[in-house]
């Protein structure tokens, strides 16, 4: 078995984009592009886990470190989707979940994607990102006095796709070619020890920094949905009582509703608020049960009486 030692998980954009879109009303402009962002960030991610739940089959991989989603701080902007640390070289993989025809056109370098309606779309040609990445790693790595070998390749990790290409040097793979890739690869021996570069590396990471959405997207966070969202029924019915939330419409109940609402309000409008604010958000119409409601998750504040404000940094985003 394979060390993975930091696994996968969603994007931060993806979790903000799904709160963004389930608040934003359906008649707003900016709508349908963000559902749109949303279900390609959701494929993106899909295809990144259905890679590293492969990767994890593989016996070549049991003396290398496998890692998700790395960002470090370099001289030129890094996002790596998968990064494998192996005793032959780093090899950054650039995932890239699309269906359709795709052209990966030579002047300029762009990437262009037919979907089977018809519609045409540009992307990065994302052999730039990539060769952006090695250049990145490989100054990283100088400035920690490591050498090796760094390899690129941009993986499909499904059938689903029809490529077409002008000239390009990167690898382009199907998800079925990645462990006959690595084979070849891991084949040259070197010997390189591993342990140390994932420890500096896991010490160094950053991360991604797109809240809060509603200012990212030049969105007036007035215009968002309130409420508490029902896990059950997904509608944001649910109703303060007492000793816990109940849903008005299928009657759901839940003590901790109020967490994801909380979260909600970081990802999209900003990283603290006030009473006035929290009960405005989740709909509670008592002061006194908002102020219970955030005491009890012992946030950090500033501020005194009515303008206290609450960090929710704490909270982060993560579910
Ligand atoms: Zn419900």
């Amino acid at each position: 078995m394979s060390l993975i030692v930091k696994p996968f998980a969603p994007s931060r954009l993806t979790l903000g984009l799904q709160a963004l879109v389930s608040r934003l009303p359906s008649t707003h402009p900016q709508y349908l592009k963000l559902q749109k962002e949303l279900k390609n960030k959701e494929a993106g991610d899909f295809g990144e886990l259905y890679i590293m739940k492969e990767l994890q089959k593989y016996q070549q991989l049991s003396d290398c470190h496998i890692l998700h989603n790395v960002i470090l701080p370099t001289v030129l902007p890094m996002q790596i989707d998968i990064l494998i640390i192996t005793p032959s070289g780093i090899i950054i993989l650039e995932i890239k979940n699309i269906r359709g025809t795709v052209h990966f056109k030579k002047e300029p370098r762009q990437l262009i994607r037919i979907t089977e309606t018809g519609e045409v779309r540009a992307f990065t040609n994302p052999e730039i990102q990539l060769e952006q990445y090695i250049l990145a790693m490989k100054d990283f790595l100088d400035a920690h006095d490591i050498t090796m070998p760094i390899y690129g390749a941009i993986v499909f990790p499904f059938n689903n796709v029809d490529i077409y290409r002008e000239g390009g040097e990167l690898p382009i793979l199907m998800g079925k070619e990645l462990p006959m890739y690595i084979h070849k690869l891991i084949a040259q021996k070197l010997d390189i020890a591993t342990d140390d570069l994932a420890h500096i590396i896991l010490s160094q990471m950053r991360q991604m920094h797109p809240f809060p959405l509603c200012k990212f997207y030049k969105i007036e966070p007035s215009v968002l949905q309130r409420g508490v969202t029902c896990e059950n029924c997904g509608q944001l019915r649910m109703q303060k009582l007492k000793a816990t939330w109940f849903c008005q419409k299928c009657e759901h109940k839940c003590k901790e509703a109020h967490m994801s609402a909380l979260r909600d309000f970081y990802m999209l409008v900003g990283d603290s608020m006030t009473n006035r604010e929290c009960r405005d958000f989740l709909k509670i119409e008592s002061p006194h049960v908002t102020k219970r409601v955030l005491q009890k998750l012992y946030l950090t504040s500033s501020g005194i009486g009515k303008h206290t404000k609450y960090n929710l940094s704490s909270l982060n985003g993560n579910r």
